[in-house]
């Protein structure tokens, strides 16, 4: 390069870097430090203080045709427990039991993922140990679980055996008649969807009378696939997304129809869901806007 070209190049550059150096001073720094007075607080909010809570929703379900007797029944519905996962401690579980009594519900359901694998901060837990605390749940027409995806992973029998060994049914696609004040509901557990365990035909060959029914289940996208005697699924496994972004949304929802079926009530048709957000986390250990919930169903006829 000659002289007089490298001056110029040299000129141009200290221009540049001069002119950068304002436009960072004027544009970059504040933007950087809005960014980092955000970002830091919403971080420490969505690892360390959301997961840590517990709330309670409750929702009142209006069916038509539900069964006289079965008015105003009233349901606590606990979801992906995932115990071992960063704030799901024993102690927490104790806490999610006793909120979960307080309510005096009439039926509790668990609807899987009580276990965790490979969560980063996250100590695995036994189902042995923890159906210790579960099995304090009481509820007068009692306390029936489905697997989730994470517990098939572990192990059916060794889930199952844990939890039946505390008193605590598994519903695994098969159903059970529940009566109350003179009229029949079938409470029905479906495999998990998610890793295929779901088996329609036979869940439906326990049930042998047309009354309705109340189907349990760890995976929703099952929901569209249920025939009309199915007059509510509950469900959990999508954590509502886990992270509720404004303006974006929901953007990680383990199902197949995006965050349609990821939190809450959805009617369509004659069918009906409720997606639980559940308690605890997978994956990456963070919530935003979709805090650990107990829900609490009062289902009531229309
Ligand atoms: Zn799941």
């Amino acid at each position: 390069m000659s002289t007089s070209r490298f001056r110029r190049v040299r000129a141009w550059s200290r221009w540049l870097d001069t002119r950068v150096w304002r436009m960072g001073r004027r544009y970059y720094l504040p933007a950087i430090s809005i960014i980092l007075l955000l970002v830091v607080p919403l971080t420490l909010w969505s690892v360390w203080i959301e997961p840590d809570k517990l709330t309670v929703k409750t929702i009142t379900i209006a069916i038509p045709n539900w069964p006289a007797g079965f008015a105003s029944l009233k349901v606590v519905a606990l979801s992906d427990l995932h115990v071992g996962a960063p704030h799901i401690t024993l102690d927490k579980l104790r806490e999610v039991v006793q909120q979960a009594n307080e309510q005096q519900p009439d039926l509790i359901v668990l609807l899987g993922d009580y276990v965790i694998q490979g969560i980063p901060g996250g100590q695995f837990t036994d189902p042995d140990t923890f159906v210790e605390i579960l099995k304090d749940l009481k509820a007068s027409h009692g306390v029936y679980a489905v697997l989730g995806n994470h517990d098939w992973w572990l192990g059916e029998v060794q889930v199952t055996r844990a939890f039946e060994r505390v008193g605590i049914r598994m519903l695994t696609n098969e159903a059970v008649r529940m009566e109350r004040n003179g009229s029949t509901l079938w409470l029905a557990g479906l495999g998990d969807f998610f890793t295929r365990h779901d088996d329609l035909e036979k869940t439906m060959r326990s049930v042998t009378s047309p009354d309705p029914i109340l189907a349990i289940t760890h995976t929703p996208d099952i929901f569209l696939k249920l025939p009309p005697q199915v007059v509510l699924t509950l469900a959990g496994h999508t954590h509502g997304g886990q992270v509720n972004l404004p303006l974006l949304g929901r953007r990680v929802v383990p199902s197949d129809y995006g965050d349609k079926y990821a939190i809450g009530f959805v009617e369509e048709g004659e069918r009906r869901l409720f997606v639980t957000p559940g308690i605890g986390t997978s994956i990456l250990p963070v919530r935003f806007r979709v805090p650990p919930e107990i829900s609490v169903l009062t289902i009531t006829s229309k």
